[in-house]
C-alpha cells in the first residue's frame, strides 16, 4: 500500500467513526481500527500515527452533515451498513401459554406523573398484550391515601395517551373496597388470615425471631368478630392488622406474616372520604389479579417478595398464579425518579415543574422533543432480564435521532452573543440550506451586510473563524474581525472552526434550556414559524421550539 492509500484509507475510517459516534474519535481508537482491518501494516504504526492529527483535524473541521456527505461520496457502502443496522427490530422473547391472547395490567400508584421506570413497566406489558391480542388493564392502585395525588389520576391518563399504551380496561381499586372487605373474610374463614392487635414494634421483635404472637391462635369466630368491628369503627388507626398466616420461620423476614389490611384516619382518601379500613397491597394486588384473569405480570425485581408474599393468597384460595417476570432494577445517571424526590425539589423551588428539564417523567421529555416511540423501543431495548442496568440515555437519543432528523430543518442559533463588524467583506448571501440531504427543501438567505452575531466562545484575537456557509474572517480585536477570504480549503489548513452567525440586527432573541442550564443567545427569525416542533440549531442539536412570544423564542434543548 502506498502512503497516499494509507492515508485515504485512515481518512476513511476517521469519518465513518465521526459520523457513526456523532463525534470525532481519538487517534488511538482509529490506530485500532486501522490495524485491525490491516495487519500488514503494523510495522508501519509509527508512521500512521504521525499521519493521525492532521487527518482528525480535518474530520473534526467538517459539519456532520459534510462528514455524512462526503463518506455517502467515498464509500456508499460503509452509509448503508450504518443505516441496516439502525433498523434492527426491537424484540422480546416469546411467553408461555400466551397463544390463546393474554390479560395483563399496568398497575402504578397515582402518586404523581409517569417516568421512565413506569414507562419500562408499561412498555414491557403492553407489548406482549400487542403481541397475542387479549386485555391491557390500566389498574389505579390508589388504597393507600397517603400515596395518592388527586391530580396524578389525570396526569397518569395522560401520561399513557401519549406513550401509546393500549388501555382495553380502567379499573380504581378505590371503587372496589367491598370486594377486598368480603374476601378478607373468606381468607380469615380459610384460616389464612388472623387479627392481630399486638402493637407493632413487639410483632416485629417477635417476627425476628420466628415466633408467632398471640393473635396468631386465635379462633376463626374471633377473628371474624375483630374484622366486623374493625369495619364497625371500633378500632382506632394502627390498633388492628389483619395479617396472612404464612411460614413464621420463612427464610425472608418480610414475608413473614405480612400485613393485609389496616385502619387508617388520619389520611381521607380523595375519593373514599368514608372510607376508613384499607387493604395494603399485596392483599389488593393478588385478589385484583386473580378476580380480573391476569394471565403474565411483568414488575420490577423489587416486587420479588411481594410476588413471594402475593403467593401465599393464591394457595389459600386455591387460585392459580399468573406467570411473574421480574426486571432488573435500572438506574438513571444524574437522575432524581422517585416520585417523592421530585415532588420535594418541586416544593423546594429545585425544578420549576414535573415537565423540568432535569426531571426523567414523560412529561419533561415530551417537551424536550422526545418522542414516544422513542421511548418504546428504548425500553424495549433494555428488555426484562433481572440483572441491573443503567439506562443509556445515548440509546434514547439514538432512537429519537432516527425519528425527528428528517423533519426538523436547519436553522442557526448563536449562543451569548458578540457583536462583530467585519472589515473589508464584500456584501454576500449565505444560502443555508433547510436540510443539507435534501436541497429540494430549499435554502435560508442570510445577508451579510457588515456585522455579524458570533458565539463568545469561539471569539480570541487572530484566530481564523468559517462563516459557515459564507466565507472564513480572521478576529483583529474586541468586536472586530477582517475578511479572509472564501477558500474552504484554506480554512481547513488553518484549523478554522466553522460557526454559526446571524446578520447583526436580523434574529431574534432565543433562550436555549438544557439540562446544564439555560444558554440566551439569538436565532433566525424564521424558528418562530416552529412553535410546539422540533428543529436542529447547526452544531447545537437538536431542540423543541416551546414558546414564540413578542418574538422571542423559548427553545428546550432535546439532544445533539
Ligand atoms: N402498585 C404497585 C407498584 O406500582 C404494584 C405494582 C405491581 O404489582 O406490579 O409498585
Amino acid at each position: 500500500m502506498s502512503d497516499t492509500n494509507i492515508r485515504d484509507d485512515i481518512y476513511l475510517f476517521a469519518l465513518q467513526n465521526a459520523v457513526k459516534h456523532k463525534s470525532v474519535p481519538k487517534a488511538g481508537a482509529i490506530l485500532g481500527s486501522v490495524m485491525g482491518a490491516h495487519p500488514e501494516l503494523r510495522p508501519k504504526a509509527k508512521e500512521i500515527n504521525a499521519m493521525l492529527p492532521e487527518i482528525l483535524a480535518e474530520v473534526e473541521a467538517m459539519s456532520v452533515e459534510e462528514r455524512e456527505a462526503k463518506l455517502t461520496a467515498l464509500s456508499p457502502e460503509m452509509i448503508e451498513k450504518m443505516h441496516e443496522k439502525k433498523e434492527r427490530v426491537h424484540e422480546l422473547p416469546d411467553l408461555p401459554e400466551a397463544e390463546g391472547g393474554v390479560v395483563m395490567r399496568f398497575a402504578p400508584n397515582p402518586s404523581g406523573p409517569l417516568h421512565l421506570g413506569h414507562a419500562r413497566a408499561s412498555v414491557l406489558n403492553d407489548y406482549y398484550v400487542k403481541k397475542y391480542g387479549g386485555k391491557f388493564y390500566y389498574r389505579v392502585e390508589d388504597t393507600d391515601p397517603k400515596r395518592v395525588d388527586p391530580e396524578a389520576y389525570d396526569m397518569v391518563t395522560e401520561d399513557l395517551r401519549w406513550l401509546g399504551i393500549g388501555i382495553t380496561d380502567v379499573i380504581y381499586q378505590s371503587d372496589r373496597f367491598p370486594i377486598y372487605y368480603d374476601l378478607a373474610r373468606e381468607l380469615i374463614t380459610l384460616g389464612g388470615a388472623y387479627m392481630c392487635t399486638c402493637d407493632n414494634d413487639e410483632f416485629r421483635e417477635k417476627k425476628l425471631k420466628k415466633q408467632p404472637c398471640p393473635c396468631r391462635s386465635l379462633s376463626v369466630e374471633e377473628n371474624l368478630r375483630r374484622f366486623d368491628d374493625m369495619l364497625a369503627g371500633k378500632y382506632p388507626e394502627g390498633a388492628i392488622t389483619m395479617r396472612v398466616k404464612t411460614d413464621i420461620a420463612h427464610p425472608d423476614p418480610a414475608v413473614r406474616d405480612f400485613a393485609a389490611m389496616r385502619v387508617l384516619t388520619s389520611t381521607r382518601h380523595p375519593r373514599r372520604p368514608d372510607i376508613f379500613v384499607y387493604p395494603l397491597m399485596n392483599f389488593s394486588v393478588a385478589i385484583d389479579d386473580h378476580l380480573l384473569g391476569m394471565t403474565h405480570v411483568i414488575r420490577g425485581k423489587d416486587h420479588i417478595a411481594n410476588t413471594r408474599r402475593q403467593e401465599y393468597i393464591y394457595q389459600y384460595f386455591g387460585w392459580k398464579m399468573p406467570h411473574f417476570y421480574h426486571y432488573g432494577r435500572m438506574s438513571i445517571a444524574g437522575l432524581e425518579l422517585s416520585t417523592s424526590g421530585m415532588r420535594k425539589g418541586i416544593n423546594e423551588g429545585l425544578y420549576t415543574g414535573w415537565d423540568d428539564i432535569h426531571l426523567g417523567t414523560l412529561r419533561a421529555l415530551a417537551r424536550r422533543g422526545i418522542q414516544p416511540e422513542a421511548v418504546r423501543a428504548a425500553v424495549v431495548d433494555i428488555g426484562m432480564g433481572d440483572t441491573d442496568i443503567s439506562f443509556s440515555w445515548e440509546n434514547l437519543f439514538a432512537q429519537n435521532k432516527a425519528i425527528i432528523d428528517a423533519d426538523a430543518d436547519r436553522y442557526f442559533f448563536v449562543p451569548d452573543v458578540v457583536t462583530v463588524a467585519v472589515a473589508d467583506a464584500p456584501a454576500m448571501e449565505a444560502h443555508a440550506p433547510i436540510y443539507p440531504n435534501q436541497p429540494e427543501r430549499g435554502v435560508r438567505v442570510l445577508a451579510f451586510t457588515g456585522s455579524v452575531l458570533l458565539p463568545r466562545s469561539e471569539i480570541e484575537t487572530g484566530r481564523m473563524l468559517r462563516l459557515k456557509d459564507l466565507f472564513n474572517i480572521r478576529i483583529t480585536g474586541e468586536g472586530r474581525a477582517e475578511y479572509a477570504g472564501n477558500s474552504l480549503a484554506e480554512a481547513r489548513t488553518a484549523k478554522a472552526p466553522i460557526v454559526q452567525w446571524l446578520p447583526a440586527g436580523e434574529g431574534i432573541p432565543c433562550s436555549l434550556l438544557t439540562p446544564e442550564g439555560t444558554s440566551e443567545g439569538y436565532c433566525e427569525a424564521a424558528v418562530q414559524k416552529y412553535d410546539q416542533k422540533i428543529v436542529q440549531f447547526e452544531r447545537v442539536g437538536f431542540a423543541r421550539i416551546d414558546s414564540v412570544k413578542d418574538g422571542q423564542v423559548t427553545a428546550y434543548f432535546t439532544h445533539r
